[in-house]
């Protein structure tokens, strides 16, 4: 597969004297899924603050292929085809589901892109695809602003699909879900990954369950325990500063 892997070895990030991240390492491979879990000020999102260029690390390596993100600027790592999704929806309310896939089409990570698009008339099937992908085909011409909850999520994580990431970062994703929602949720971005590699960030338990991939548990800023949810859950560590509280 076409897939390059995603490495952090020795990562630290120093804030005024305090370590948010202490010596992290961390290797995902292509087309992974993994989850990332851990205590409030773990480290999480500074992880994927210097995933994506937005935080410099004091020290270490962080790669992705043949690529040394340390030295590359945001607009240059979203570019090598690294997308990320925050916890707050950006969707356009007054745009339908379908208008919304557009617009990030249109915002493609490069000029060529942009023009192979405009050209070939390929675009609308790509939507398509990714309608079917995140489970809004149905609401495709519905107006964003109708959608619950969890529904804008998945457009919002269907607007970064149209951009082809090799490498998805999802920060929380079922805060506030439904149940159902989050179940959904789970499919679907265990349903993503294969294609590209996806790491998501999340506190809940039974939603890290349901994507049935390896986890990696941070604890003050390095990785404190790895392997399958059983693994992590029965590993004496995680449960005293994180799962026994
Ligand atoms: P998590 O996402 O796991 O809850 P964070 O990565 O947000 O943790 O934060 C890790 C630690 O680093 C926290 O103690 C936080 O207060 C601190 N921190 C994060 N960003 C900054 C910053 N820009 N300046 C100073 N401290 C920060
Ligand atoms: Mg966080």
């Amino acid at each position: 597969m076409k897939g390059r892997r995603l490495y952090l070895d020795g990562v630290s990030v120093v804030f005024d004297g305090f370590r948010a991240l202490n010596n992290l390492s961390l290797v995902v491979d292509p087309g992974e899924l993994r989850a990332v879990i851990g205590p409030n000020g773990a480290g999480k999102t500074t992880m994927m603050d210097v995933i994506t260029g937005k935080t410099r690390p004091t020290a270490g390596t962080v790669s992705f292929g043949e690529s040394d993100l340390t030295r590359m600027d945001e607009a240059a790592i979203a570019n090598l085809g690294i997308g990320r999704k925050f916890q707050k929806p950006t969707v356009f309310d007054a745009l339908t589901v379908f208008e919304n896939l557009e617009l990030a089409l249109k915002a493609p990570r490069g000029p060529l892109a942009c023009l192979r698009w405009a050209l070939s008339g390929e675009a609308e099937a790509r939507i398509a695809a990714t309608l079917d992908e995140i489970g809004l085909a149905e609401r495709a011409q519905d107006a964003a602003g109708i959608l619950s909850h969890g529904q804008r999520q998945w457009l919002e994580i269907g607007m970064l699909l149209m951009q082809d990431p090799d490498l998805l970062l999802v920060d929380e994703p079922v805060a506030g879900m439904t149940d159902a929602e989050t179940e959904h949720t789970a499919a679907l971005l265990a349903r993503i990954a294969g294609r590209r590699s996806v790491v998501v960030v999340e506190h809940d338990l039974e939603f890290v369950r349901a994507m049935n991939c390896r986890v990696t548990v941070l604890h003050e800023g390095s990785v404190l325990s790895e392997g399958s949810i059983d693994h992590v859950q029965n590993d004496q560590r995680v449960v005293e500063v994180y799962l026994g509280r």
